[in-house]
């Protein structure tokens, strides 16, 4: 929360907080004690757009269902755009400026491949990401082949059966002896509904509501991220903010297989600044140690999170914008690595000062991840507010 800074975070907060139409005036020492909550960015029409984002399976390196549907959101938005080779989508706002900023997410969903029909018809499977094997059986699932989507389930011996091997141990759900039953009973039946080696499968379950204010659904990480970018250009837009750098809207993939998207697109565009947004673990559920975790709750507030890759002036920027403008943050720490795209653009190049500001999530990687619309709004606020409050002129100097 709000911390002892230098003069120039002052400033940048200072100028966050002259741009800002809707900030709660406030005494400087009492900002948090007043903090109240501003009227939501989430519109109906922009939950509808994330709902039908989350339902259009985007697997990693099969990104462009997802991507076709995040470039026509934006595209009112924006001036101009492009894709690289592998799908990163970007948009750009004052592509002719010389100073770079990126705001980015990953799009990619983890999912499995096919790897193995055998001749029963039954279609072993290999990961493709940090999907999970507990959670696999009896799924549903759709089987991205040649002739569209097929449906299919990951089958599981019934408890009624399952105990009668020799050591009467109930088996364990693992990569290898987990499969899925499409319908077919032979291999050519499974060919012949277009699956082959190599079609992706992704989990069926979609977007929803819960009380309170929490949505689920599969791959709210990271399109969650994807989705609040968009919403930052959305509100740049609305407000006719003119920023005094080009800003780069990228929507990378192949994020879960090694924050792949995200080094190619960061060589190309060579950013000044990159602020990252991605999805960090509510550590409030059974069997998390917040001694190791941290302390971090759903409806609490973004995440940013201090690291190596993390760049300290910009993150001291981000606390006084957030501090600015009553927007509650919850701190972490990582070692070494961020596990996100963060590390990708910050060691991009001649590094690229970056930042990270996570959205809390429960059950990661799992069909019911969940998050609060809070921190979905208190994020795009506070992404869009840090972009008013940096520039060219922003002294990031470390000496
Ligand atoms: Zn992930």
């Amino acid at each position: 929360m709000a911390k002892e800074k230098k003069g120039a975070d002052k400033k940048a907060a200072e100028k966050s907080k002259k741009a800002t139409a809707n900030v709660v005036e406030t005494n400087n020492e009492t900002v948090e004690t007043k903090a109240a909550t501003p009227a939501s960015v989430l519109t109906p029409e922009a939950v509808d757009f994330l709902r039908t984002y989350i339902n259009t399976p985007s697997a990693v390196g099969f990104e462009s269902g997802g991507q076709k549907l995040w470039l026509e959101y934006i595209q009112p938005f924006i001036d101009t755009h492009f894709v690289d080779p592998y799908g990163t989508a970007v948009g750009v706002i004052n592509p002719d400026a010389k100073f770079k900023v990126v705001i980015e997410a990953h799009c990619d969903e983890i999912s499995w491949f096919v790897n193995y029909i055998n001749p029963e018809g039954l279609i072993y499977v290999k990961r493709n990401g940090g999907v999970d094997h507990q959670i696999a059986p009896s799924k549903r699932v759709l089987i991205h082949g040649k002739k569209g989507a097929v449906k299919g389930v990951f089958g599981w011996p019934a408890i009624h059966t399952r105990m009668s091997t020799a050591d009467s141990k109930e088996p364990q759900a693992k990569p290898e002896n987990l499969f899925i039953d499409c319908g077919a009973r032979n291999k050519q039946e499974v060919e012949d509904l277009g699956i082959h080696i190599g079609s992706v499968i992704t989990y069926e379950d979609g977007f929803d509501e819960l009380a309170n204010g929490y949505y689920i659904g599969r791959a709210l990480d990271n399109r969650a991220g994807g989705f609040m970018i968009a919403e930052v250009a959305r509100m740049l837009h609305n407000n006719k903010v003119k920023l005094p750098f080009a800003l780069y809207i990228v929507n990378a993939v192949q994020e879960e297989i090694g924050l792949r998207g995200a080094e190619m697109i960061a060589r190309r565009i060579k950013p000044d600044i990159a602020i990252i947004t991605d999805v960090t673990h509510d550590t409030q559920t059974p069997m998390i140690n917040k001694a190791i975790e941290g302390d971090v709750a759903c409806g609490k507030g973004p995440s940013p999170c201090y690291g190596p890759a993390v760049h300290n002036k910009l993150l001291n920027i981000v606390q006084d914008v957030a501090a600015a403008n009553s927007i509650p943050l919850q701190l972490r720490t990582v070692s070494r690595s961020t596990g996100t795209d963060t590390d990708s653009f910050a060691y991009a190049n001649d590094g690229c000062p970056s930042v990270l500001i996570s959205l809390p999530l429960r059950y990661m990687h799992t069909t019911v991840e969940m998050i609060h619309k809070n921190d979905i709004d208190s994020t795009i606020r506070l992404i869009y507010e840090t972009l008013l409050a940096i520039g060219p002129d922003t002294n990031l100097s470390y000496l």
